[in-house]
C-alpha cells in the first residue's frame, strides 16, 4: 500500500516496501507494482 504523507503543505506517496516517496499517488502506485524490495506482510 502507498502510505500519504504531509509535509511542507504538501501530499506525498510513500512506497511502504522501500520508503521512496513520491509527490504523485499515480507515480507511487506505479512504482510500488514493480517494487524490488522486500514485503514481509505480503507473505502473510
Ligand atoms: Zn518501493
Amino acid at each position: 500500500m502507498v502510505e500519504e504523507t504531509q509535509r511542507d503543505d504538501m501530499t506525498w506517496y510513500r512506497c511502504e516496501k522501500c520508503g521512496l516517496m513520491f509527490d504523485s499517488e499515480e507515480d507511487a502506485t506505479q512504482h510500488e507494482g514493480a517494487c524490488d524490495a522486500e514485503d514481509p506482510s505480503y507473505l502473510q
